[in-house]
């Protein structure tokens, strides 16, 4: 699949009082339907990246490419018209027109831009508003609603574009805090509808939860691009491991637990804190390696969960041999259920109903890894996941 944007080599230097570099060699792709988060330190280069993939500034130097045909890094009237046919950008502070409704500020861009009837801009800008519960707002000016509701008119309005990619830029930044998951749940329900985002925020936790991929930026140098999960426990970068102190996601709901003695411990000790009744619930099997760390220890595990009466939810693709041993041996507390071969393929993790636990394997001969979120609201936020995963999967008789 032909990525959405390819990103090469990309530099921009401005020349100020000072010389200085904002992008130094960035260089990375996107898939389409994929979410991508783009965080780093203040001044480290995001709104220029993303004001260069909207053609609001000229990179000096490097490729932009869009939709694997489009080279909008040459800045010509193609370039833009496929900026203007495909990208829509949302800024931090809500730049709606103070003179328009909330109706008037949806419409304008498409009919100008896009050509579109007044009628058929109307009924896409109805349909957003009620999707968003924001319909009642159509006739009111933006000075009338509240931070929240005008950022997420905001991103309406760049939606009413059916842009095939959003960026959006720290669009939360100037929300009271309890505006922000307000925008936040907007934000969710389009990832999982498959639009396409770069997205740049400071909240990792929000960054974890949606991304797909996440790339920091350090000094105008793309210093990472790893998944959302490795992202936070990407502790071996110091500058990376600065950056998290400094953020939203509580160094002291993150343990990290290294070598096969302690992955064997940590997993006994989940059983020893759940209450007896509870689950365990792995989207994606964790597969024989599992067994393979757990060693001999295992028969304790088992022993221990067969006691407390804690069943094993989990999602795979295939049953391996082991897995239907485990699960004809206690049909009750093993329920076994196969995914549909279209999903991306899921983490190594498990949800239990206060922590994440994600399971680092590695290669054969690697020291397994435990690295767990206790913290309530993202096992919940993973627990939704898992439940979507699990509706729409077969049970294994
Ligand atoms: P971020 O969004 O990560 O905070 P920016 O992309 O806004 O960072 O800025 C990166 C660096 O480039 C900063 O040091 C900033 O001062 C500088 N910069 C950004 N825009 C301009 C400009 N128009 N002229 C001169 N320097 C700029
Ligand atoms: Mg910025």
């Amino acid at each position: 699949m032909t990525p959405i944007l390819e990103v090469k080599n990309l530099s921009k230097t401005f020349y100020g009082v000072k010389k200085h570099v904002a992008l130094s060699n960035v260089s990375f792709d996107m898939n389409r339907g994929e979410v991508v988060c783009l965080v780093g330190p203040s001044g480290s280069g995001k709104s220029t990246l993303l004001r260069c993939l909207a053609g609001l500034e000229e990179a000096d130097k490097g490729e932009i490419v869009l939709l694997g045909e489009h080279n909008i890094s040459q800045y010509d009237e193609k370039a833009t018209d496929a900026i203007k046919d495909n990208i829509s950008f949302v800024f931090q502070d809500f730049n709606l027109w103070p003179h328009k409704t909330v109706m008037e500020n949806i419409t304008f861009a498409p009919v100008l831009k896009k050509k579109m009837s007044v009628d058929e801009a109307k009924k896409t800008a109805s349909s957003l508003l009620k999707r968003f519960d924001l319909y009642d707002k159509k006739d009111i000016y933006p000075d009338f609603l509240s931070g929240g509701q005008k950022q997420r008119v905001a991103i309406i309005r760049a939606l009413a574009m059916q842009p095939k990619l959003l960026l959006l830029d720290e669009i939360t930044s100037a929300l009271d805090p309890e505006l922000i998951s307000s925008v936040f749940n907007l934000i969710k329900i389009l990832a999982k509808e498959g639009q396409s985002m770069l997205i740049v925020t400071h909240h990792l936790k929000f960054a974890t939860e949606i991304a797909d991929k996440i790339l920091f930026l350090d000094n105008g140098h793309l210093v990472q691009e790893s998944s959302a999960r490795d992202f936070v426990f990407a502790q071996k970068n110091p500058r990376i491991a600065d950056f998290l102190r400094s953020v939203s996601l509580d160094k002291e709901e993150i343990s990290i637990y290294r070598g096969t003695d302690q992955f064997q411990a940590f997993q006994i000790g989940v059983l020893k804190r759940l209450k007896s009744g509870s689950s365990i619930c792995v989207p994606g099997s964790s597969g024989d390696r599992w067994f393979d760390v757990m060693g001999d220890s295992y028969k304790i595990y088992d022993k221990e969960r067969i006691e407390k009466n804690i069943s094993w939810k989990m999602t795979m693709y295939e049953e391996s041999p082991r897995d239907k041993e485990t699960r004809l041996l206690h049909p009750e507390l093993n329920e076994y259920r196969l995914m549909p071969k279209n999903l991306k393929n899921p983490a190594n993790y498990f949800v239990v109903e206060d922590a994440v636990v994600i399971q680092v394997f590695g290669e054969k001969g690697d020291e397994p890894a435990i690295i767990e979120i206790k913290n309530k609201s993202v096992a919940e936020s993973y627990m939704s996941y898992f439940k979507l995963l699990w509706d729409q999967s077969e049970p294994i008789k």
